[in-house]
């Protein structure tokens, strides 16, 4: 069959890898793709938010199934446009990629349904926010309403810091139209674990956990970035706590969707903090994260597009989920300065090192091809996975593999992982 894949990032690379792993896969298609996904797929220059061009090819080319990998397009109804021409699509409908396009929507599911998360209040006006935070306790988290690239929550220490967050988010709009409305939220702390899930509306199937790394610099310091490095399984994410967010968290949120009239059909981001009181819900996304999807796809057993397709169909019940009894660690590396301010056009050597060992990746981010070769394009360049047999050798091999790559201005964090040495202490 003809698979097409919309999105350009590492996680896309990670699904081109997972599609072209899947005897069904004959041709292979991404919009608009980046110079690693070409070793799978025909790269075409369609923006992942130009719905008409990109159903208009789906129909030309016959695709028998496309996959979105990013949220802009989700929340914005690409799989509705799709579906609108009879055509088949992998992804949630508009009206329930609103899990992850509002946090005032998801938080208001979260509290009629009585799934374990913050607790919060909504606001549409900067002077009812600031209102309540002169009795609010200290910190607090603030977050624009809508999508700004992972980087919509501030976490604020004073009444000072918290008022200059609510002009930020409200009236400079420093995140444009997603700070319309806001989210007041409680402070919590713990350990954050991400778990990925197939829905098909009724069914929710978890991939297995997986914990990322979202601060620039080592020892979690520095700003928020889209994530510096990620590995799975999460050591944290134990026995009890996955029977707990089975009964309390993924089931019940399947369940709310469905009540609300708006069936989840896709990936489900949960995002986790473990809490002294039991996990809590951070965060919804409506796709797989990225770096996630970097060391949960090379785990799984199944076909992807079995999978996807059952979901699409309403019989994920069918599918028994597996994944590999080892770990898997990603080591992003960057361009230095990101995620403020860097250089581009930096030419990378190493990346045929990948071809030559069994369980190893390099998935791309911000790369492009050139006449000089591939150069660097982003902040983010490239995820550098390795399987190991436990968490500890996957990291080990996982930095070994970085230093296969070389090019100027390469930034990583050295403690991607390092919290696991915390349980086997
Ligand atoms: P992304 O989609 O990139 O994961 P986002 O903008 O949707 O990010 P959240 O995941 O809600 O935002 O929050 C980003 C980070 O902020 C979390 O990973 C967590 O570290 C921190 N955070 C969010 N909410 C809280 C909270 N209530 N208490 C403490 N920390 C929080």
């Amino acid at each position: 069959m003809k698979v097409l894949i919309v999105g350009s990032g590492g996680r896309e690379h990670a699904i081109a890898w997972a599609v072209s792993q899947s005897a069904k896969a004959d041709k292979i298609y991404c919009a608009p793709g980046n110079a690693g996904i070409e070793e799978y797929a025909e790269c075409v220059n369609i923006g992942a938010m130009e719905f008409d061009k990109l159903v208009a090819f789906a129909k030309e080319k016959e695709i028998d199934l496309t996959i979105i990998g990013m949220d802009d397009p989700l929340v914005g109804g690409v799989v509705d446009a799709f579906e609108a021409e009879g055509l088949r699509v992998f992804g949630p409908r508009k009206n329930a990629a609103i899990i992850e396009g509002s946090k005032a929507f998801s938080k208001d599911l979260m509290k009629k349904y009585n799934i374990p998360t913050a607790g919060y209040e909504n606001f549409d006006s900067d002077e009812k926010a600031l209102a309540y935070l002169e009795t609010a306790k200290f910190p607090i988290v603030l977050k624009a309403d809508g999508l700004a690239l992972g980087k919509g929550v501030l976490i604020c220490n004073t009444l000072e810091e918290a008022k200059e967050g609510v002009k930020t988010i409200m009236e400079d709009k420093k995140f444009g139209d997603a700070g319309n409305r806001m989210v007041i939220e409680e402070f919590m702390t713990g350990r954050e674990v991400s778990v990925l899930a197939f829905c098909d509306g009724k069914t929710i199937k978890c991939m297995t956990s997986a914990q990322d790394h979202k601060r620039a610099k080592d020892g979690d310091q520095g700003l928020n970035t889209g994530g510096m490095g990620t590995f799975s399984p999460s050591p944290f994410y134990t026995k009890e706590v996955e029977e707990f967010c089975e009964k309390y968290v993924y089931q019940p949120t399947m369940d709310a969707m469905a009540a609300e009239g708006r069936p989840f059909v896709g990936i489900l981001f949960t995002g986790l903090m473990l809490t002294e009181d039991g996990p809590k819900v951070l965060e919804y996304n409506a796709r797989f994260g990225d770096p996630e999807a970097q060391v949960v796809l090379p785990r799984m057993k199944n076909d992807i597009i079995d999978v996807m397709e059952a979901c699409i169909d309403g019989r994920l019940d069918e599918i028994d989920l597996q994944f590999e009894d080892n770990a898997a660690v990603c080591v992003v590396l960057a361009s230095d300065g990101y995620p403020v301010s860097y250089e581009k056009g930096y030419v990378i050597n190493g990346l045929e090192e990948f071809k030559k060992h069994d369980g190893y990746y390099c998935f791309h981010a911000g790369t492009k091809r050139t006449d000089k070769g591939i150069v660097t394009n982003g902040g983010r360049v490239l995820g550098v996975t390795a399987k190991g047999t436990n968490l500890k050798e996957a990291r080990k091999n996982a930095y070994a593999a970085t230093e296969w790559v070389t090019f100027e201005n390469k930034y990583m964090r050295h403690d991607i992982g390092k919290a696991i040495d915390d349980v086997e202490a």
